[in-house]
């Protein structure tokens, strides 16, 4: 009797809704509990690289959510399980497959094939876990276009990027990232980093632009420091073009221009995870 019923909990649907703690996300969770949509399970991926003020954040709504509706943020760390593994695994370790197999990885490719820690730390872990059950994506109204590049089927195939499960609750509402922001200044719920910066995302982040290094240099002199380290011993360059020396030079003109609001505002520190939390099922090398 006891197995029947775990069974029939596990083919039930549940809600889940995928939480990074960026703006988007949060303005997501915090007007679907407002309207009292159902709401099992809310993950966040720990990359084991966000920046503080982003942890602080997720532990406070992990409070509120217990408080509103009994739900916690879950935090999924893929590189504190058994069978996970960290940043720096991943960047010591060897390619497998294609031109460079055998050879150190490094940083995640800033191109092609995409950055195989967002595959090892989001998309992995997302698609086990919210596989078969209906999982809620913050991509905005503006995001329009990626929502419908995810849901379009391939014509050889006949199946989308995404199972039918993914709810982008921000696209029906016509929300665009301008909204979402200020609907969490409203709320009390925007950090400055929500209002500063378009994305959040890992602090090395070899996507980000170098206005934002530069923020970072000056900001988080320690991250930027980890950055260094991490360059020594790669095969890559952090960037096309931005190796170590380039990286010691971002570092002594951030020193020496101090801070510039203006620019933090326009690029922000860690420009954001391109991949976001997607649950993308593209396959990324490497
Ligand atoms: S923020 Fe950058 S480094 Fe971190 S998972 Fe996303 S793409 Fe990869």
């Amino acid at each position: 009797m006891k197995q029947l019923k775990l069974l029939e909990y596990r083919k039930e649907k549940l809600h889940i809704v995928s939480f990074s703690g960026g703006k988007d996300s949060a303005a997501m969770l915090l007007r679907m509990i407002e309207l009292g949509d159902p709401i099992d399970k809310i993950i966040f991926f720990d990359t084991g690289k966000e920046f503080p003020e982003l942890y602080d954040y997720v532990k406070r709504m992990s409070a509120y959510t217990k408080e509103t509706i009994g739900v916690e943020v879950e935090w999924i760390q893929p590189h504190a399980t058994k069978s996970g593994a960290t940043f720096e695994d991943w960047f010591y370790g060897k390619r497998v497959g294609g031109f460079h197999d055998g050879k150190q990885r490094g940083w995640p490719m800033a191109k092609d094939p995409g950055c195989w820690w967002s595959r090892q730390s989001k998309m992995v872990p997302g698609n086990k876990i919210c596989n078969g059950h209906y999982r809620y994506l913050g991509f905005a109204k503006n995001e329009e276009k990626r929502v419908k590049f995810y849901k379009t089927p391939n014509p050889r195939t006949g199946k989308s990027k995404h199972d039918d499960g993914h709810i982008y609750p921000m696209v029906d509402w016509d929300w665009n990232e301008e909204d979402a922001r200020e609907y969490l200044i409203e709320r009390g719920w925007a950090e400055p980093f929500h209002v500063q910066f378009n994305r959040t995302g890992c602090y090395l982040c070899p996507y980000q632009p170098v206005k934002s290094l530069k923020v970072l240099a000056r900001k988080y002199p320690h991250h930027y420091e980890e950055i260094l380290e991490l360059q020594k011993n790669s095969p890559n360059d952090f960037k096309p073009g931005i190796g170590y020396d380039e990286l010691l030079k971002i570092r002594e003109e951030a020193l020496a221009e101090g801070d510039s609001p203006e620019e933090t505002r326009a690029e922000g520190v860690g420009s954001g995870c391109p991949m976001k939390e997607a649950p993308s099922l593209i396959q990324i090398g490497g």
